[in-house]
């Protein structure tokens, strides 16, 4: 059976989600391996330790697990990381020697956990496969104020040279390595992030707007860490241009302690708007209970100032529900503009408030779009999403000549 080493060092993917390193990432590592595992591959995700408690090893699914490693003290931002990088490397060569475990491939998540697996390359020599998730560079780019580092987009060009194959979640990513990193377009395949739609379905709205005690006419859902990128302050003044509109709410999902400075940033400019009664800012919520919200609301924002891929978006479409989002990133492929939702260019406050008012105030229009939105979102679903990763290992493994893995996959 052939054995998948995934790096994934500056978050579990067992974490909290929604707090201030927990997203998106964890969603897709989680999602993966355990799609892996049931098709037969043996697939360990090495992270690091972040919570005393934890067992060093804890099952993802079958034939896949999650194997904390030692590398400084538990509570510590990913900023904070990169010196630790060196000896995460060593614990995780000790910890394979000791379990005795062979790998085939390697797949790295995140530009820390790229660096681990260039690392480990020149012990082991395996194939190596990179997914960024977000890059240093594009985030620069895409909101003034934005600090990435030199050191991590060096970092991150030396891994787009080093890895065998880069996955990219958009053909908009895509470019951007190629552009921005001089990634070699040969080297990169698109496939994008995927959504559970049976977990994410169509449910009724008010059924789940009475489990959820919501007594307010119009819902207007946001998900998502809480940081400047995602653009929050284009959505607080896209509700306040509809104030006007009564039986109007916002919840806002997601955000932990560690978010507390943007958290209250956002609460007071909601108060200056005049919208603060208006906004409910939630914290973060299970993700299993995430399908009763995405129902209870007629509309999902996603308002963000870039997006490599949005996996809200998708979890929102699967649930029948139409997105209205900034067109970036990935969400330019994943939203349908005016057939699942509509796509804003420019984080303009003023174009976000009237497709949202255009939307609020035609039922029919967010059936059809909602109808539309379910549809749109099969060919994300994690089996077809995990065999297109596979389908991109075993080329890798032909072209490293390591036949017993091409026969294994
Ligand atoms: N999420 C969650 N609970 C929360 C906030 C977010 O389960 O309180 C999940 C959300 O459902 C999605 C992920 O976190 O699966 C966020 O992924 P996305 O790609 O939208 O954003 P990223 O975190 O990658 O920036």
């Amino acid at each position: 059976m052939a054995r998948i080493a995934a790096i994934s060092i500056h978050s579990c993917p067992l974490g909290r989600l929604g707090a201030k390193d927990t997203g998106g990432m964890n969603v897709y590592v989680r999602n993966l391996s355990r799609e892996m595992g049931r098709l037969g591959w043996q697939v360990d995700v090495f992270t690091r330790r972040h919570d005393p408690a934890e067992p060093q090893i804890r099952q993802l699914g079958e034939n896949a697990r999650v194997i904390h490693l030692e590398a400084g003290p538990c509570e510590l931002p990913k900023d904070d990381i990169y010196h630790l990088l060196p000896e995460f490397v060593s614990n995780l060569l000790r910890f394979q020697e000791e379990a005795d475990l062979g790998y085939d491939l390697m797949h790295s998540h995140y530009w820390l956990s790229g660096w681990v697996a260039e690392e480990l390359r020149r012990r082991w020599g395996l194939p190596h496969i990179a997914s960024f998730h977000t890059l240093g560079e594009v985030k620069n780019r895409a909101r003034l104020g934005e600090h990435e580092t030199e050191l991590r987009i060096e970092t991150e060009k030396g891994v787009i040279a080093g890895a065998d194959q880069v996955i990219a979640f958009s053909p908009h990513e895509r470019d951007q390595i190629i552009q921005l990193y001089d990634g070699l377009p040969s080297k990169i395949k698109v496939i994008p992030a995927g959504v559970d739609p049976g977990m994410f379905q169509p449910l009724d709205r008010m059924e789940a707007r009475r489990k959820l005690g919501i007594s307010d006419s119009n819902i207007l859902l946001y998900v998502g860490r809480i940081e400047p990128l995602k653009g929050l302050d284009v959505l607080l003044q896209a509700v306040a241009c509809l104030k006007e509109r009564g039986g109007l709410r916002l919840l806002v999902i997601g955000g932990d302690g560690q978010s507390d400075g943007e958290v209250a940033r956002l609460g007071s400019l909601a108060a200056e708007l005049g919208i603060d009664e208006v906004v409910t800012f939630m914290g973060t919520v299970e993700h299993e209970t995430l399908p009763l919200f995405y129902n209870a609301a007629d509309i999902c924002v996603v308002p963000s100032y870039y997006e490599s891929f949005g996996l809200v978006a998708i979890e929102a479409l699967a649930c029948g529900i139409p997105v209205v989002a900034s067109s970036v990133g990935g969400l330019v492929t994943t939203v349908r503009d005016g057939e699942t939702g509509y796509l804003i260019p420019q984080h303009r406050p003023e174009a976000f408030a009237q497709r949202l008012d255009w939307l609020l105030s035609d039922g029919d229009l967010r059936r059809r779009l909602g109808a539309a939105a379910r549809a749109s979102v099969a060919r994300y679903s994690w089996p077809l999403i995990a065999q297109q990763v596979l389908d991109a290992y075993r080329a890798l493994a032909e072209r490293a000549q390591q036949p017993d893995v091409v026969s294994a996959l």
